[in-house]
């Protein structure tokens, strides 16, 4: 069984090469150091690092299902429409303002998810560093509205 194995190089790859990573891309760098593996043993691999609360599993908008490996402090994502970099973000008053919706509706929170869409303002302030190569198309890509 090399489940195992598996395991810690896609963490590695995770943490080093590809913060949030598609199965497929998963695959294609797992493959550098094992290379027959196959997809399958990749999507369950990292269904059984899901599982362990290890890697959470994201959408960013694009259609496709990205994974992280799980932070301390929850963080969520800023998607730049020009570049389809990935900023991260943590705001203690985002969790605060959603628990105080979900309260007022009659509900405890127990999860959400938030994707922020935008573009870089020309003032300098904006465009922080997108995490390493994590780019996705544009919802305007997506929707075939390229340039719109
Ligand atoms: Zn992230």
């Amino acid at each position: 069984m090399r489940i195992g194995r598996y395991r810690r190089s896609v963490l590695r790859i995770l943490a080093d090469e590809q913060r949030h990573a598609s199965v497929d891309q998963i695959h294609q760098a797992l493959r550098r150091e094992h290379p027959k593996i196959r997809l399958a043993t990749v999507y369950r691999t990292v269904k059984i690092l899901e599982e362990a609360g290890v890697l959470i599993r994201l959408d960013l908008g694009d259609g496709v299902m990205r994974y992280e490996a799980a932070d301390d402090i929850r963080h969520d994502h800023l998607i730049d429409q020009h570049t389809g970099g990935v900023v991260e973000f943590h705001d203690e008053r985002v969790q605060a303002l959603l628990t105080s919706i979900a309260a007022r509706l009659g509900y405890t929170l127990t999860g959400y998810n938030l994707n922020l869409y935008g573009s870089a303002q020309a003032t300098g302030q904006g465009g922080l560093p997108a995490t390493r190569p994590s780019r996705i198309p544009s919802p305007a890509i997506l929707a075939g509205r390229a340039g719109a």
